[in-house]
């Protein structure tokens, strides 16, 4: 009988559970993936990520081929997609990889009742983390853990799940071929430059570079916007185009062959990072509110300042603080932000522009090609003091953050020209940059004083904690 593979954030035929049970079942298998216009049509939908997913699908049926088998493409409401498909075939049992998101699981249990009802099997795999949200659970009530540190005590201590293998070869059944629609025709047109390729082929080969080059020196570099001291995996990991326990795999070995504890210790700071990965998914799981509403609901009552103007010139990248104009014009040209600087820019939204957290959210899904609703949502709550994090009123000075992450100022120069020439203190230390020079250089003047708002935030935080 034939087994349906549908594909949806897992665009890769390596270490690819559902792929590869269907495999095993020694019947012919189908892969699709189903374009849905609901995602594709969102407000937060950013052409950056459809560019990436499209050429990721595209590249992923050219995979298929070569070991034999068929990817098709389909357009429409994905659950009558989907079973319209399998009756068609006559599909005696649909695989998919799980997912943690509200919508998707929400859509899944709909597909998994109409492919029921239909007669047709559903086997849903467990993928997209490395351990399932409900294995890693407080020893005193079993609940789910809501700060980082325990959570990584317990998660990192679990061993980890081996790469699924790819199989070698599959037949398929004929269907009718549709195509991917090209990305005008789904109103999304993306001429814009990425740092990362899309697909499976350039996933693998990005992580193997980071693997032998960048990963023993991330502990030590990854702060820096400057350099390049990331992976860069973020966009493949959002669409799947990498496996996560390939990544781990790949960690594992980096770690028999690191020759100094230096090159292990560096290692360590990465696999924290994909810790957060997996804590925020984790988080979304068991709290998926979290994706309208703070985690501490008392910040629901927040006094954010509706200011139009004030955001349009952080989206534009013109507020007069030249490390955070300098992030949020990356954010424009290239559809990535390096970490530090997103936490820098999220930090200024809220607390010196005290605009609600839920714009820089929303705007950052418009623009990243790694926008994924877990990650982003976690790190806006974050930056916001108003998420899971024990520690919460932190408030960053661009100047102090600016002074010791790009202390030469090389990343600023990069993405701000128009301030050629300025010396390096005074493009660091915004207040020093005098009004004169600004209007020399065309640059813009500070849209607020950052003291100042550091003092109005902590009073209206304080209000907030008083009424509890
Ligand atoms: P590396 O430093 O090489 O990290 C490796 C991988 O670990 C990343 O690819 C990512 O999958 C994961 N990771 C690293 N840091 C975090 C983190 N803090 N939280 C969750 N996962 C992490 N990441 C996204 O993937 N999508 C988002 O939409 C997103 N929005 C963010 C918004 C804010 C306000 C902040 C502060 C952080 C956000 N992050 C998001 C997390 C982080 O900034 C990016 O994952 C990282 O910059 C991607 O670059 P990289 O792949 O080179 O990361």
């Amino acid at each position: 009988s034939i087994a349906i593979v549908w594909h949806r954030r897992d665009l890769r035929v390596h270490d690819n559970p559902a792929l590869w049970q269907a495999s095993r079942t020694g019947g012919q298998v189908l892969a699709v993936f189903i374009v849905d216009p609901t995602i594709v049509e969102r407000d937060d939908t950013a052409p950056a990520r459809i560019y990436f997913l499209r050429e990721s699908v595209l590249e992923l049926q050219k995979a298929y081929r070569t070991i034999g088998g068929r990817l098709a493409v389909r357009v429409g409401e994905p659950v009558q997609q989907l079973v319209a498909l399998a009756q068609a075939v006559g599909a005696g049992a649909v695989y998919f990889n799980d997912d943690i998101e509200p919508y998707a699981r929400e859509r899944d249990a709909r597909a998994a009742e109409a492919l029921r009802a239909a007669g047709i099997t559903v086997h849903a795999c467990a993928e997209i983390l490395l351990h399932p949200a409900g294995e890693v659970l407080t020893a005193a009530g079993g609940k789910p853990y809501t700060v980082y540190t325990p959570f990584w005590r317990q998660w990192s201590a679990k061993p980890k799940p081996k790469p699924f293998p790819t199989p070698e070869r599959l037949e398929a059944p004929t269907v009718e071929e549709q195509s991917f629609p090209e990305l005008a025709q789904l109103g999304r047109p993306f001429a814009g430059e990425l740092l990362v390729s899309p697909g499976e082929q350039s996933g693998l080969e990005q992580l193997e570079a980071f693997a032998r080059e960048g990963l023993y020196r991330y502990g030590e570099r990854r702060d820096l916007p400057g350099c390049d001291g990331t992976s860069r995996l973020s966009a493949h990991l959002k669409f799947g185009t990498v496996g996560i326990r390939a990544v781990w795999a790949r960690t594992m070995d980096a770690w028999k062959q690191a020759e100094h504890d230096r090159d292990r210790a560096g290692l360590a700071v990465w696999q924290q990072e994909l810790g957060w990965r997996e804590f925020y998914k984790y988080e979304l799981f068991h709290l998926p509110q979290l994706a309208g509403r703070p985690f501490r609901r008392e910040f629901e009552n927040f006094q954010w300042d509706e200011d139009q103007e004030r955001f349009e010139r952080w989206c534009q990248g013109e507020t007069g603080y030249p490390i955070v104009d300098a992030a949020m014009r990356q954010l424009n040209t290239v559809s990535w932000m390096h970490n530090r600087l997103r936490m820098i820019v999220a930090s200024f939204l809220t607390k010196d522009l005290l605009l609600p957290y839920g714009w820089g959210e929303r705007y950052f899904m418009q623009k990243l090609v790694d926008g994924d609703l877990s990650a982003n949502n976690g790190g806006w709550q974050w930056a916001a003091s108003v998420g899971t994090d024990p520690k919460p009123l932190r408030i960053f000075n661009p100047s102090t953050q600016a002074g010791r992450y790009d202390p030469k100022a090389v990343f600023i120069r990069r993405w701000l020209p128009e301030l050629e020439g300025v010396d390096t203190a005074l493009l660091v230390t915004s207040e020093r940059l005098p009004p004169l020079m600004r209007a020399q250089h065309r640059y813009a003047q500070p849209i607020v004083e950052h003291k100042r708002q550091q003092q109005v935030f902590k009073e209206r935080y304080r209000a907030v904690r008083a009424q509890q």
